[in-house]
C-alpha cells in the first residue's frame, strides 16, 4: 500500500467525527468520507447544527465539508474506494458478565468488519479506531479473511485515540503521541508507515509512536485504567481530608510537585464519568479474569468501587448536612454533562446523583448549559422511570431560576460558567430558603467568599472546621 488518498471512517460518532474532520482539515489532498448507519446524526452532520459539541469543532467540519470531508450514510461505497477505513464504532459494555469485569460488546465492530469483507473490491487497511480488548485485530483479521473476495489483502493496524472530550479538537491538532500499532511483518510495517505518512501532515515525528498491534491495543485500556486510578486515589483521600482537617486541594499540590507523580489528573471531585472510564476499567478487569489473574482483576476493580463510594459518600454528607432529611426539599442541580465543555451525559455522574435525590423524595431543579433537554429525560427515565423523573425533575434556563427558594445548589459538572467570578452568587443567596447551602462537588468555587455573602458551603475533600 503507497500513499493513501481515500479514507473512509465508519461511525460519525465522538471520535470519528472530530479524529476524521481534523485528518480532512491537515490533508487537503485526501477525501474523506465519514459514515454512519444514523441517517439522523449524518443529517446533523451536514447541518448547521453538528451533533456534538466540542470547542472548535464547527470551524474545523464548515471549513473542510464539500470539499474534502464528506459525511454519508452510503457505508458500502465509502468503503468501496477507500484505501484506508477506519473502525470508529461503539464498544459499549455488555450487560452481564461472570465476574466483576464486564467484557465490550463487539457486535458492532464485527459487523462493520463483515461489511468491509463483503463490500472490498480492492486491498485496504484497516484500522481499529474503537478502543478494544486487546487482541481484537486478530478476530478481526478472521472475520475479513474467511468473507472477502479472492486476491485482496487487508493489513489491519490499531490506532487507538487519546482525546479527551471538552479539548478533543486540541488534542487532535496537537495531540501528545499518536500510537499505531502493526503485525511485525513487512505488509504490517509498511502499512503503519502509509498511516504514519497521514499523520505527519500535521504531528511531528517523534510523537508517533509504533509498537506492535497487541501493545498498542492494551495501550489505550492501559492509559484510561491509569487516568481513572489517579482519579480514584485522590478521591479516596479526599475521604481521609474531609475526616482530619487536611485540604485534599494542598494534599494535591504538594504530592504533584514530585516530579515522578506530577501535578495533572490529580483534582478530586464527585467522581469520573464518560463512557470510557469505567466501561475501559471493566473491560480491563474482564481481561484479566478470563486471563486467570484475580488479584489483578481486583486491583482494577477497586477504581470503580471507589468511584462509585465517592458519588455516594457526596449524596450522604448532602443530606446530613440538610439535617438528615431531604423530603420534599429543592436541590438546585448545577450541570448534568459528564464534564464541562461537552454536550455528553454517558455515565455522568449527575444520573447517579440525581436518582438518589429522587429516591430521597427530594424535588431536584436542573440546569445545564449544552446538554439537550431530550437527553436528560432519556437518561433520568431510564435510572428512576419516566413518572418519577418527570414528578421530580424540573429542568431551567439558568442557574439563578434553577437556584431559586431551593434548599441547596450542588455542583456536579465543573461549567466556567459556574465559578464564583461568573455567577452573581449574592443573587443567588438571596433567592434561596435559609440557611442556603452549597455544595462544591468540582472544588470550584472560593468557599471562603461564599461564606462571607452567608452560604453553608461544603467542599468534597475539605473540612469546614479546619
Ligand atoms: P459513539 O456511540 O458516539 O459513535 C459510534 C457510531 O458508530 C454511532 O453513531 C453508531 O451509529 C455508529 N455505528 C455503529 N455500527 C456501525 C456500522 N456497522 N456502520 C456504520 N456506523 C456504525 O461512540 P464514540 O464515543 O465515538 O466511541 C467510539 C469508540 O471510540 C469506542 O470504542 C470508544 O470506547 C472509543 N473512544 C471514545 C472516546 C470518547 O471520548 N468518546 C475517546 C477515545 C476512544
Amino acid at each position: 500500500m503507497g500513499v493513501v488518498k481515500k479514507i473512509c471512517c465508519i461511525g460519525a460518532g465522538y471520535v470519528g467525527g472530530p479524529t476524521c474532520a481534523v485528518i480532512a482539515h491537515q490533508c487537503p489532498d485526501i477525501k474523506v468520507t465519514i459514515v454512519d448507519l444514523s441517517q439522523a446524526r449524518i443529517n446533523a452532520w451536514n447541518s448547521n447544527n453538528l451533533p456534538i459539541y466540542e470547542p472548535g469543532l464547527d470551524e474545523i467540519v464548515f471549513g473542510a465539508r464539500g470539499k474534502n470531508l464528506f459525511f454519508s450514510t452510503d457505508v458500502e461505497g465509502a468503503i468501496l474506494e477507500a484505501d484506508l477505513i477506519f473502525v470508529s464504532v461503539n464498544t459499549p459494555t455488555k450487560k452481564s458478565g461472570m465476574g466483576a469485569g464486564m467484557a465490550a460488546d463487539l457486535a458492532y465492530v464485527e459487523s462493520a468488519t463483515r461489511k468491509i469483507a463483503e463490500v472490498a473490491k480492492s486491498s485496504k487497511i484497516v484500522v481499529e479506531k474503537s478502543t478494544v480488548p486487546c487482541r481484537t485485530a486478530e478476530s478481526m483479521r478472521t472475520i475479513l479473511d474467511a468473507n472477502s473476495h479472492d486476491h485482496i489483502r487487508f493489513d489491519l493496524l490499531s490506532n487507538p485515540e487519546f482525546l479527551a472530550e471538552g479539548t478533543a479538537i486540541s488534542d487532535l491538532l496537537n495531540p501528545d503521541r499518536v500510537l499505531i500499532g502493526a503485525l511485525q511483518t513487512p505488509e504490517g510495517l509498511k502499512a503503519q508507515q502509509a498511516l504514519a505518512e497521514v499523520y505527519s501532515h500535521w504531528v511531528p515525528r517523534d510523537r508517533v509512536i509504533t509498537t506492535n498491534l497487541w501493545s498498542s491495543e492494551l495501550s489505550k485500556l492501559a492509559a484510561n485504567a491509569l487516568l481513572a486510578q489517579r482519579i480514584s486515589s485522590i478521591n479516596a483521600l479526599s475521604a481521609i481530608c474531609e475526616a482530619t482537617g487536611a485540604d485534599v486541594d494542598e494534599v494535591a499540590y504538594a504530592v504533584g510537585k514530585d516530579t515522578r507523580i506530577g501535578p495533572k489528573f490529580l483534582k478530586a471531585s464527585v467522581g469520573f464519568g464518560g463512557s470510557c472510564f469505567q466501561k475501559d476499567i471493566l473491560n480491563l478487569t474482564y481481561l484479566a479474569e478470563s486471563l486467570n489473574l484475580p488479584e489483578v482483576a481486583a486491583y482494577w476493580h477497586q477504581v470503580v468501587i471507589m468511584n462509585e463510594y465517592q458519588k455516594k459518600r457526596f449524596v450522604k454528607r448532602i443530606i446530613t448536612k440538610l439535617f438528615n432529611t431531604i423530603t420534599n426539599k429543592k436541590i438546585a442541580v448545577f450541570g448534568f454533562a459528564f464534564k464541562k465543555d461537552t454536550g455528553d451525559t454517558r455515565e455522568s455522574a449527575a444520573i447517579t446523583l440525581i436518582k438518589d435525590f429522587i429516591d430521597e423524595h427530594a424535588h431536584v431543579r436542573l440546569y445545564d448549559p449544552k446538554v439537550e433537554e431530550s437527553q436528560i429525560w432519556i437518561d433520568l427515565s431510564d435510572v428512576s422511570g419516566a413518572d418519577a423523573a418527570k414528578k421530580h425533575v424540573t429542568l431551567f434556563p439558568d442557574p439563578y431560576s434553577a437556584a431559586e427558594d431551593a434548599d441547596a445548589v450542588v455542583i456536579v459538572t465543573e461549567w466556567d460558567e459556574f465559578r464564583d467570578t461568573k455567577l452573581d452568587y449574592q443573587r443567588i443567596y438571596d433567592s434561596m430558603k435559609k440557611p442556603a447551602c452549597i455544595f462544591d462537588g468540582r472544588l470550584i468555587l472560593d468557599a471562603n467568599k461564599l461564606r462571607k455573602i452567608g452560604f453553608k458551603v461544603d467542599v468534597i475533600g475539605k473540612n469546614e472546621l479546619a
